[in-house]
């Protein structure tokens, strides 16, 4: 049985998807294609019966097992699936609607993700509330039978182009932090939603600012319980890092060490020992990750979740990504200066976006305080604010001489 859809993977990916070349990256996939080729792309995906390989048939998957899922992983990770803008719906709202949204939402929401109809963004993260999420502010007030949102979400990747998006906002002030939040499901085209592109250093705008004024979500619109969004949080954050931490090493990125040791040898560096020394780490570290990712994948894949390991392959995989920059720029050194040569502009890019790599997801210092807490089993953070009512803490901009009875968290 997974022999015939092995075979059937293997013939369709090899008709309809581009082979990896050294020069691509894992984590743009699909970025130089337009919006309708990656929705077309992912169409076709899933009229082939490759979208939503282990999904229920009744909420648009195949309802296959995790076999076809790795079957089909490794089948995929040679070639460069144009449908990058889907990767976020896919793995974190998606899966979350999965496991807590209502019926209704399962059936309205996801056969259309699956079918590059609808594409999601997740809007957690505020001025005032990154690593420490539940500081959030982002407000939902009770009108009718639905809500009114007001607030500001910030660094929420394809937002421009999303259609719906996760959000979470403060439904209760009057309750601790973690237990005032609810996640809701807001049309990102709905009157009210701003996004503003924000420029990052290497020039482009992978994410953005988005304000709600007055936004309406509908009574319909609430993933899982009211004043239980932390819960649903917790969920997506699970989904967030297994994606993340268990994504594939970049092979064959222009920072990898097959790209670097060509740029190297057409400069005539490779003679030089302290480059090869600085290409071999690099080689080693990189297999390193890669393996431990492959390893991750196929656990979860095979129903084992990586639970605080995926924080392990997160912060290797942010930690190899700055490495390598640094490599970059000992082997190209001045050369990257001013060139005109595409390779070079491409790996001039990834060095100045290395560092992101290290804050999305959850930092590198809040990885190792999960790694401290849950593998090492050292002292947990006291959370000395986690049973004041929100309304009481000096949280960002709220004012804490607000009386809780007030209700409002500004
Ligand atoms: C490329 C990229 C894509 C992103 N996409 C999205 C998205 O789609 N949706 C979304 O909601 N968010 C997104 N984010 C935001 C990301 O989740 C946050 O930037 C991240 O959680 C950190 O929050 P912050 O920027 O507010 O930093 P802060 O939380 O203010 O942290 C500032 C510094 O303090 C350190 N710090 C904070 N708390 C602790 C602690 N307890 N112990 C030790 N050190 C600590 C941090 O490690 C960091 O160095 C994205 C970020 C990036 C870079």
């Amino acid at each position: 049985m997974t022999e015939d859809f092995r075979a059937r993977a293997r013939a369709w990916l090899e008709a309809n998807a581009p082979r990896r070349a050294a020069g691509d990256d894992d984590g743009e996939s699909g970025a130089a294609t337009t919006l309708a080729e990656q929705k077309a792309f992912q169409a076709k995906l899933y009229d082939a019966g490759f979208a939503g390989i282990t999904w229920p048939t009744e909420y648009g998957g195949q309802g296959l097992t995790n076999a076809e899922q790795i079957d089909w992983s490794r089948e995929a990770r040679d070639y460069d699936l144009p449908n990058g803008a889907f990767f976020i719906g896919l793995s974190m709202p998606g899966n979350t609607i999965l496991e807590v949204g209502s019926e209704a939402q399962k059936k309205r929401y996801l056969p259309a993700m699956l079918r590059g109809e609808e594409i999601w963004c997740q809007l957690f993260s505020e001025p005032g509330a990154g690593s420490d999420v539940a500081s959030l502010q982002t407000s939902a007030v009770r009108d009718g039978d639905g809500w009114v949102l007001n607030g500001q979400k910030v660094w929420t990747s394809g937002a421009q182009y999303s259609d719906f998006g996760a959000v979470l906002a403060r439904t209760d002030p009057a309750k601790p932090k973690h237990e005032g939040i609810s996640m809701f499901i807001v049309d990102m085209h709905a009157p009210g939603v701003t996004v503003r592109p924000l420029k990052v250093a290497t020039g482009h705008s992978p994410f953005n600012e988005v304000f709600f004024d007055n936004v309406r979500i509908p009574a319909d619109g609430l993933i899982g319980e009211e004043n239980k969004g932390w819960a649903a949080a917790v969920v997506m954050l699970r989904h967030e890092r297994i994606a993340i931490g268990t994504m594939s090493a970049p092979r064959t990125s222009p920072l990898g060490y097959e790209s670097l040791r060509s740029l190297a040898a057409g400069l005539g560096r490779t003679d030089d020992q302290a480059v090869r020394r600085r290409l071999a780490e690099l080689y080693a570290r990189s297999r390193g990750v890669q393996l431990f990712g492959l390893l991750l994948r196929e656990e979860a894949m095979a129903g084992r979740l990586p639970g605080a390991r995926g924080s392990v392959a997160k912060l290797a995989g942010s930690d190899l990504g700055r490495f390598a920059a640094n490599v970059a720029l000992d082997v190209l050194g001045d050369q990257l200066a001013g060139s005109d040569a595409e390779e070079l502009q491409t790996v001039a890019t990834l060095i100045v976006a290395a560092p992101g790599s290290a804050i999305a997801g959850g930092t590198s210092e809040i990885q190792r305080n999960i790694i401290g807490e849950r593998v090492l089993g050292l002292a947990k953070d006291p959370g000395v604010d986690r049973s004041t009512p929100f309304n009481q803490l000096r949280v960002g901009t709220q004012r804490s001489d607000v009386p809780a009875s007030s209700g409002e968290p500004r």
